[in-house]
C-alpha cells in the first residue's frame, strides 16, 4: 500500500481538503496517523472493531494494551462512558482539552478489542488544531495509540511516523512536530482517589492542586506490582542500541560524560550522548556531531520532553554502539522525562556518586 503525506497547517484544519479525506478514511474503516500535541496518533473508528484490529496488525501491538478513544468534546464522552465520576468532572473541567487521559467505565457500545477486555475505557479530548478537525470531519470518537511500530520510541514528528509505518497505513496527516514530545498523562478516576498511571504533561502537582489528592501508581515508582495500565509493563521507546541512563547532580554530569565517553572510546566503543547542552559541551570534541543530542538546557524540563523522543530515534541512523543518556531530577515533568528513559533504558540506570 503507498502511503500518503499530506501536510496541513493548523490554521487552515477546519476547512481542509486532506482532513476531510483523512474523516472520510476512518469513517470507511481505514487508518490514518494524525499529529496531537504529545505525540503522532494512529486512528481508527473507536466504534468499528475490525478497524481497531487494523491499529494492533500495523503496530505488531500486543492485544491486552487497550487503545485510547480520542474526542472533540463532552457530548463524545458520554457516548462512550457509562459514568463521570466528580472527580473526572473536575478534571474535565481544568484540563480538557489537553494532554490528561481519564479512564472511566465504558458502556457497552466500545469494543473488547479497544479495551484489551476491562471493563473501563481511556478517554482523551487532544487539544491540537488538526486531531479536533480530523476527530470533527470523522464524526466518531477516534481510537489512537502512537504511531509507531511496538516498541519503539513514540513519533513527534510526520517523517518519523513515516519511518515506522510506510506500506502499513494509506495516509499520514502533517501538522509538524509536536508541542508536549511525551504521551499522555493517564489518570484512573473509578477509584476513590485519582491514580496516575503513566506521568505526563498534566503533572501530579497540578492534578493534586484541582483535586486535593492523587495517588501514583505503585508500579511506576519501582513497586514489584503489575502495571495498572496494561501498556506500561512492556519495554517500550527504546532505540536499537543499548542505552544507559546517568543519575545524580547536574553540575556532576559534564565530567562524568567525558569520562565514560572517554572509556568506551578506549575499549573501541561508539558511544552516543542524549544530554543536556551543558553536558553536550563537555564532550563535544570527543565525539562526531551526529552521536551528540543536545535535548535542551539543564532544568528546562519542556524542552527536554520534547526533544528526548526524536533523539532517540535519530541515533538509529548513525553508528552509535551504546547510547549515554542523561537523566532529571523526579519533579513535575520530571517524572513523566524519567519514566520515558527508564524504559528506554531497558533498566539500564547509574547513580553519580
Ligand atoms: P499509547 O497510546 O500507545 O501511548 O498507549 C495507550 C496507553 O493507555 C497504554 O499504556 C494503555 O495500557 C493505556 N490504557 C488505555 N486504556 C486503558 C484502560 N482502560 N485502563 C488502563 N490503561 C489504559
Ligand atoms: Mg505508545
Amino acid at each position: 500500500m503507498e502511503t500518503e503525506v499530506l501536510r496541513v497547517l493548523a490554521s487552515d484544519s477546519e476547512n481542509c481538503a486532506a482532513v476531510r479525506r483523512a474523516g472520510a478514511l476512518i469513517r470507511a474503516g481505514r487508518l490514518v496517523a494524525f499529529p496531537t500535541e504529545t505525540v503522532y496518533g494512529l486512528g481508527a473508528n473507536g466504534f468499528d472493531r475490525v478497524a481497531c484490529a487494523r491499529i494492533y496488525e500495523a503496530k505488531g501491538r500486543p492485544s491486552d494494551n487497550p487503545l485510547i478513544l480520542h474526542v472533540a468534546g463532552r457530548a463524545m464522552v458520554e457516548e462512550a462512558a457509562a459514568g463521570i465520576p466528580p472527580m473526572a468532572e473536575k478534571l474535565m473541567a481544568a484540563f480538557m482539552p489537553g494532554p490528561l487521559t481519564l479512564i472511566l467505565p465504558r458502556k457497552p457500545l466500545v469494543p473488547d478489542r479497544i479495551t484489551g477486555g476491562l471493563d473501563t475505557v481511556g478517554i482523551r479530548a487532544p487539544e491540537h488544531p488538526v486531531a479536533r478537525a480530523l476527530i470533527r470531519a470523522a464524526g466518531v470518537p477516534i481510537a489512537a495509540p502512537s504511531a509507531n511500530r511496538s516498541g519503539r520510541p513514540s513519533p513527534t514528528t510526520a517523517s518519523s511516523v513515516l519511518r515506522d509505518m510506510e506500506g502499513r497505513i494509506p495516509l499520514i496527516l502533517d501538522g509538524g512536530t509536536c508541542r508536549v514530545g511525551i504521551e499522555s498523562t493517564i489518570v484512573d478516576c473509578t477509584g476513590a482517589v485519582a491514580t496516575i498511571l503513566r506521568p505526563g504533561a498534566i503533572t501530579r502537582e497540578m492534578l493534586t492542586e484541582v483535586l486535593g489528592g492523587c495517588n501514583l501508581d505503585p508500579a511506576l515508582v519501582g513497586a514489584k506490582t503489575v502495571p495498572r495500565a496494561p501498556g506500561m509493563k512492556y519495554r517500550h521507546y527504546a532505540p536499537k542500541a543499548d542505552m544507559t541512563l546517568y543519575c545524580g547532580a547536574p553540575a556532576k554530569m559534564a565530567a562524568a560524560f567525558r569520562r565514560e565517553v572517554r572509556r568506551l572510546l578506549k575499549e573501541g566503543r561508539k558511544p552516543g550522548v542524549l544530554a543536556s547542552h551543558e553536558t553536550c559541551s563537555g564532550v563535544a570534541g570527543l565525539l562526531p556531531e551526529s552521536r551528540v543530542r543536545d535535548y535542551g538546557a539543564q532544568g528546562d524540563l519542556s524542552a527536554i520532553a520534547s526533544h528526548i523522543y526524536e533523539g532517540l530515534i535519530a541515533f538509529d541512523a548513525t553508528d552509535a554502539d551504546v547510547l549515554l543518556a542523561e537523566g532529571v531530577a523526579e519533579g513535575g515533568l520530571g517524572l513523566a522525562i524519567m519514566n520515558r528513559l527508564r524504559k528506554a533504558s531497558g533498566g539500564r540506570v547509574r547513580e553519580l556518586a
